[in-house]
């Protein structure tokens, strides 16, 4: 069994960190809400000051934080991970960053004899509560296969994506693409509110045809058409994944008209307030401003 540090205590960070736990692992943690060091601590994990601390109390440090510059600060900043994790020490890396930034500071890290394994995670906080997430993997394989232990507490299906940042190329490409589709429902499902037509209806059309699609099918039931806005991804978040995917677009020479367009949408709802708030409230925003309610019945939720 290893000793594991984690940093970012959020959504996923902290049913991933009680999974570890689970595996039978020791850990130590640091996030900066102390009410999220205090539930970990609760359910037997120790509390450490800073990253640097985690870092010289582990084998392997997993990073689950909002933004790039969130984990290049906690990993290599003043008091960072770097300075205290041991030659050999791997930091695994899961937040959805963009695949420059993880190059970059896992190219940091191996000039200082440490390794970085990037594995960004796919579905929700639900599959992080039950520990299968879909991980994305990149990184040098004796880094990689050195870190599954800790992985396979997280996540049940695992894809090898490449070398370093390849993991993160994978899950930025994935997010841009399921981000704008759901967008782009919100707007449809408007629209056809709007001209009158029930929600119902519009799915049992739209499943026959080439319309339908996992956001549609899956997700927003779970969610938008229950009227449910808990904690789940927030559209802060998936802004900044969208924002991140329309960078490398740019840099990569592509033009990236639909994750544009994808992006504006998401930063009016942020712009309203609604920043913090699961996507589910984008479906609301549309609503509110319409006068609609995109709401199932039992029936069409018992077909499916
Ligand atoms: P969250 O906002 O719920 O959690 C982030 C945590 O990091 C918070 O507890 C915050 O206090 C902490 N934090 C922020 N800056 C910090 C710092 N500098 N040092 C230490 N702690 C710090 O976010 P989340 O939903 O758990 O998402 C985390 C990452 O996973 C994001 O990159 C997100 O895009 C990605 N992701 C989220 C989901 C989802 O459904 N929520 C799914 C897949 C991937």
């Amino acid at each position: 069994m290893a000793n594991v540090g984690f940093i970012g205590l959020g959504v996923m960070g902290a049913p991933m960190a009680l999974n570890i736990l689970k595996g039978g692992h020791s850990l130590c943690v640091f996030d900066l809400n102390p009410d999220a060091v205090a539930r970990l601590v609760q359910a037997g994990a120790t509390a450490c000051k800073s990253p640097r601390e985690v870092g010289a109390a582990s084998d392997f440090v997993v990073t689950m934080l909002p933004e790039p510059h969130h984990v290049e600060g906690a990993v290599l900043g003043k008091d960072g991970v770097a300075e205290g994790l041991r030659k050999g020490g791997i930091v695994i890396e899961m937040s959805t960053i963009d695949p420059t930034t993880s190059q970059r500071i896992g190219d940091e890290l191996r000039a200082r004899g440490m390794n970085l394994v990037d594995s960004p995670v796919g579905k929700t906080s639900e599959h992080a509560v039950s520990g299968t997430l879909t991980l994305m993997i990149g990184g040098e394989p004796e880094a990689i296969a050195a870190a599954e232990p800790v992985l396979d507490c997280m996540g049940d299906e695992k894809y090898y994506c490449g070398g370093p940042g390849m993991g993160h190329a994978m899950k930025i490409t994935n997010n841009v693409l399921a981000t704008t589709i759901m967008v782009a429902n919100t707007e449809a499902l408007a629209l056809g509110l709007k001209c009158g037509l029930t929600l119902d209806l519009m799915q049992r059309v739209m499943r026959n045809t080439m319309a339908w699609n996992s956001q549609f099918s899956t997700a927003m039931p779970k969610k938008a058409f229950v009227g449910d806005a808990s904690p789940g991804f927030a559209i802060d978040l998936a802004a900044k994944d969208v924002r991140l995917a329309c960078e490398l677009e740019e840099r990569l020479g592509i033009e990236s008209r639909i994750g544009r367009a994808g992006h504006a949408a998401l930063k009016a709802a942020s712009d309203a307030g609604y920043g913090a708030r699961d996507t589910a409230r984008l479906m609301f925003l549309l609503e509110e401003q319409l006068g609609v309610e995109a709401r199932q019945t039992p029936e069409i939720r018992k077909a499916g």
